[in-house]
């Protein structure tokens, strides 16, 4: 029997959504041919739904029964897991929703968050096929893990929520241009680097965030790390840890989902989804504790939450599915185009942190805020295209489930 129904009532019912022109096009025969048997050996219950239009898994999982699913699947990269994510937090009751188990079939160009998964188990590094038939197995044995989520506000005030990245400049231009390339499959990230590298350019902008520390050294330390652990009882009651931790000892059972007796405060009433508790309003200055970058000039800006940024790209080697820390790697103006290369062929190795270019520079964060001043560039969240304009985050520590182990 299949691992994602040993703690629910069976059968456990995975709604498996596909995308069918993701990577180079052949998500569906990947699946038939490399997954399919699996799930059937497992004794899996799957509905397989196969993707009409961009935001379809979005709809179909923001209205949902879920209770009829006890794990939502993707086949597709990276791009479907953001709509499934950001469907479940747009619904009434995404405190519950968003604790449904996610699995990541990779069938995508972009498949960062499934290359990430597969290295957090400590195995050797594979791609393609050999990395779909690794997740179909870690779907099968159905091992939950938690997942940190991070709330992406823009001016417009719409807010998105990222498991990925958020990138600008140098990494973003390549996310977006790269579509192009997507007939080479994972090899589009290389492609589009050696383009961009080319025709290098400097982005204007401001950068602040606020530095993550350890827990109990600074007076919003345990507010900002919304860590499970070493959380005293009156914080824990008030965000409402207890119910969380229940879930750490049975992942998949319903009890995850019991009424909350106390819901944390909101700011923004309107808005679903947990309070952005370190951010103040983006017309307002960053808080006096955070850190603001004296540079403004940069060739990428690049949070990272997972360890992955494409299935050969280890862009932040130490991050961990629920560490509650952002990722922060800028690069600022002034790099050669050479140290540039350099830097992204050691990051398919996971080792261009240490490489001492003075340009680089990499720190753990809570939260930050960008404000680009150039008056055209891209911003990406997870890969994907987002509105252009200053944008703030902060994370919120396992926030999401994923089936990853
Ligand atoms: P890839 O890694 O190959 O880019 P993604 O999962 O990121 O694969 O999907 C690429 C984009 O396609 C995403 O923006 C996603 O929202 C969108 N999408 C999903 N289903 C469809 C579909 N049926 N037709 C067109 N676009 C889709
Ligand atoms: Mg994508």
């Amino acid at each position: 029997t299949g691992g994602v129904c040993a703690e629910v009532k069976s059968p456990c019912r995975v709604l498996l959504l596909l995308n069918p022109l993701s990577g180079k096009g052949q998500a569906h025969t990947l699946f038939t041919s490399h997954v399919q048997r699996m799930l059937q050996e497992a004794s899996i219950p799957y509905t397989l739904t196969i993707t009409e239009r961009q935001n379809h898994a979005r709809e179909l999982v923001r209205e949902a029964d879920l209770s009829q699913w006890d794990a939502l699947a993707i086949m597709s990269g990276d791009g479907l897991l953001f709509e499934v994510v950001n469907g479940l937090m747009e619904r009434d009751d995404w405190e519950e929703a968003i604790k449904t188990p996610l699995g990541v079939l990779p069938g995508g160009s972009g498949n960062a968050v499934a290359a990430s998964m597969h290295h957090y188990c400590g195995l050797q590094p594979v791609s393609g096929e050999e990395l779909l038939v690794n997740c179909g197995f870690m779907l099968c044995k159905g091992l939950v893990s938690r997942l940190d989520l991070t709330s992406v506000c823009m001016a417009s005030s719409q807010r998105l929520f990222s498991f990925l990245s958020l990138a600008w400049g140098f990494v973003a231009d390549v996310d977006i241009e790269s579509e192009k390339y997507r007939h080479v499959g994972a090899a589009r990230f290389t492609l589009g680097t050696l383009v961009r590298l080319a025709s290098l350019r400097i982005y204007q902008g401001k950068l602040s965030y606020l530095p993550a520390e350890e827990p109990g050294t600074h007076p919003c330390s345990i507010e900002s790390t919304e860590s499970l652990t070493n959380v005293p009882q009156s914080i824990s009651s008030s965000l409402d840890y207890a119910n969380d931790l229940q879930c750490q000892n049975h992942p998949l059972h319903n009890s995850c989902n019991s009424n909350n007796a106390l819901k944390p405060k909101r700011t923004h009433p309107s808005v679903l989804g947990p309070p952005d508790s370190l951010l103040v309003p983006l017309d307002q200055p960053v808080p006096a504790h955070w850190t603001v970058v004296n540079e403004e000039n940069f060739v990428l800006v690049l949070a990272a939450y997972q360890s992955h940024l494409a299935e050969d790209l280890i862009a932040a080697p130490a991050s961990r599915l629920e560490d509650g820390v952002i990722h922060l790697i800028y690069v600022t103006a002034g790099i050669s185009r050479a140290a540039l290369l350099r830097l992204f062929l050691a990051m398919e190795k996971g080792t261009h942190l240490s490489t001492n270019c003075p340009n680089v520079v990499y720190v753990k964060a809570r939260a930050l805020r960008l404000e680009p001043l150039s008056p055209k560039g891209t911003i990406t969240v997870d890969g994907e295209l987002v509105e252009y304009g200053p944008v703030q985050a902060q994370v919120h520590s396992s926030l999401a489930r994923l089936i990853a182990g």
